[in-house]
């Protein structure tokens, strides 16, 4: 389908390049678009590359007059629509709208560009192992503005809540009306799934024809989907979350884009993408990329290869892909405030490109945090993608990154039947000494592409807890699925939309309200206080943030792990079997040492005696140690 799609595109560009030769000095040029859409001065890229599309946008001669900005170098590249300004811009240039002018013959065409300045809003906070972030799906998290759930100018004109691959109408505006619900959960950080345009078609996934809801097919990188509420709803939404305590983490695609996106209709060069001779999908095997006997083609089609046909495979070592990738992430949080990146599909990446993606957004923010998704099961693969101690010949700079290892540890340990369940928790954080600060991964029990952590567990409420007690008291800064809370389950069988679900009350003209305590089953409500209760403590005690993480071997189903700092300490004890049990805790003398009380910190009891500790079978508890 893809190859036939591009066939025709490409013999299109080929007619009207044929068209422009014959009429070369007829056709007036004209300027349709600027890439990146404004910049800031004082900005620490001043080097900008703006990309400039029109017709026969590259035979014009440009210059710019503005005082601190200099037109270094107009590149032209195989299709003449395009043009690329390599502008520099002086920490003396004062804020104002510049003009490029561009020329041939007797044509004089002159386009605006705003350099904008730079405002004291709150960008780049990151988020630390302080943070407790939630992910949701606008589409599916909350309706706050019908008028917005479907456009009939779009390619895929479709709303409807009663089939899971459509849209659902959910929107940037819903998800406000709940930031107090977030924040009576303990909530610090939200991660919504892409907000950027998804103007796609209908794709055939499965033999179902599906939306582009989930939003990884990005159309045009410089506007917020509509039927989220667009730019100016996306900034409203940023201050108005960053003025209520949370920090909001953007998803980035560098990857890939829709099939729909507008450079594609008329691409720059023909290796702005990966092109294949015939369509060559990744295998989606990771082992290419870091097996020192791997062999060079099957790193090529892991990397190279198509993530499905409908999302195009950007060539990254291309320069003005780069670039235009680069700037695009920069100008995103420069414009709207966002504080951290998750990185979709990272290791199909070209991973120096990603490095000095990485690199300009860490130049500019500092305490920006990035974490990429690198769906591994082994701790070498995921070391691979974030800072680490391997003697690797590729060093990656990623700060972060989604804790795969961790997420199968912890579902595999609960799914099974024997009390050994805790050891592959344990044996997991064990290899911790290959990353430079594993407390910089984002830890999580699902996320929209798995299924649902209730579900995997065998609906098993008390191994619910355990889970969910463990990713809100180990290392890392922990993240929950929406939904989660209130106990939303389902596997991906038949399709992936079975776990993204509406959230309940969410909606116009839903029955049942999960957003409220009166809304919820009793066992949902105790559901959302364990997390609740967690959630608040860890948010309120540094040691669960970065305080040391010792552990002592698993023994008879029993685990017991420590969190501590200077001024706490934290004991996770673990009774995976199914009798209760008296803790002998002379094992953990080492840890334990001075400490004569201790409190209970999820039935807030008083335990006075340390020596035997009670652990209820099938339980995680939490004792806060004192003197
Ligand atoms: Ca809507």
């Amino acid at each position: 389908m893809i190859t036939h799609f591009l066939k025709q595109r490409f013999s299109h560009l080929l007619v009207a390049i044929l068209l422009a030769g014959q009429c070369v000095f007829a056709q007036q040029a004209a300027i349709q678009r600027v890439n990146p859409t404004n910049w800031w001065v004082g900005m620490h890229w001043k080097n900008l590359q703006l990309m400039v599309y029109g017709p026969e946008a590259g035979k014009l001669t440009y210059s710019v007059a503005y005082p601190g900005v200099r037109l270094v170098k107009t590149h032209t590249v195989e299709n003449a629509n395009y043009a690329f300004l390599d502008l520099t811009i002086a920490p003396t240039a004062k804020p104002g709208t510049l003009k490029l002018v561009g020329k041939r013959g007797s044509q004089t065409l002159t386009q605006p560009f705003e350099l904008k300045a730079r405002d004291n809003s709150p960008k780049g906070q990151g988020v630390t192992d302080a943070d407790f972030i939630y992910l949701a799906m606008p589409d599916r998290f909350a309706n706050g503005d019908e008028s917005n759930d479907k456009f009939a100018d779009l390619a895929d004109p479709n709303a409807d809540r009663s089939n899971p691959f459509y849209r659902h109408g959910g929107d940037l505006a819903g998800a406000e009306k709940h930031l107090d619900y977030l924040k009576d959960l303990g909530v610090t950080a939200i991660w919504f799934t892409p907000v950027l345009e998804n103007n796609q078609p209908l794709t055939n996934e499965g033999g179902s024809m599906r939306s582009a809801y989930h939003g990884y097919g990005f159309t045009d990188h410089y506007e917020v989907d509509r039927r989220l509420g667009g730019n100016e709803a996306y900034k409203t939404f940023v201050k108005k979350a960053h003025a209520a305590g949370f920090k909001i983490v953007q998803d980035a695609v560098y990857n890939h884009v829709g099939i729909n996106h507008w450079i594609l209709k008329d691409l720059p060069m023909k290796d702005w993408l990966h092109q294949w001779p015939t369509y060559t999908n990744t295998s989606y095997k990771y082992q290419p990329v870091t097996d020192p006997h791997g062999a060079e083609s099957d790193r090529n089609v892991t990397v190279n290869g198509w993530f499905v046909p409908f999302l195009p495979d950007l060539n990254q070592s291309n320069p003005y892909v780069a670039n235009f990738l680069i700037q695009h992430a920069l100008w995103t949080v420069e414009n709207f405030g966002v504080d951290a990146w998750r990185v979709d599909t990272y290791m199909y990446n070209d991973m120096p490109f990603m490095n000095k993606c990485n690199q300009a957004l860490l130049d500019e923010y500092p305490r920006i945090h990035i974490f990429g998704e690198s769906w591994v099961n082994n701790v070498v693969d995921q070391a691979y993608y974030t800072r680490n101690k391997i003697d690797f010949p590729f060093k990656s700079n990623q700060p972060g990154g989604l804790d795969f290892v961790v997420f199968s540890a912890i579902n595999d340990g609960l799914k099974t039947k024997s009390n050994d369940g805790v050891n592959r928790f344990y044996e997991a954080l064990a290899q911790d000494a290959v990353y430079v600060n594993p407390n910089k991964l984002v830890t999580f029990l699902d996320n929209h592409d798995t299924d649902r952590y209730l579900s995997m567990i065998g609906e098993d409420f008390d191994k619910y807890k355990i889970g969910l007690t463990w990713l809100l008291t180990t290392r890392g800064i922990p993240s929950m699925y929406y939904g989660t809370e209130i106990l939303m389950k389902n596997f991906k069988d038949p399709s992936d939309a079975e776990v993204r679900r509406d959230f309940p009350g969410g909606f116009p003209g839903d029955k049942v309200n999960k957003f409220e305590a009166a809304g919820r089953t009793d066992r949902e409500n105790e559901a959302f206080q364990h997390v609740r209760k967690l959630a608040t403590y860890r948010r309120d005690t540094p040691a669960l943030h970065s305080g040391k993480l010792m552990q002592f071997l698993p023994q008879d189903g029993t685990y017991v792990y420590f969190r501590y700092d200077d001024k706490k300490t934290i004991m996770v004890a673990t009774n995976m079997t199914d009798k209760d049990v008296s803790l002998d805790t002379r094992r953990f003398v080492e840890r334990m040492k001075g400490f004569a009380k201790a409190r209970n910190v999820l039935t807030d009891q008083d335990l006075s005696d340390l020596s035997l500790i009670k652990l209820p079978t099938k339980t995680a508890t939490v004792l806060e140690l004192s003197r």
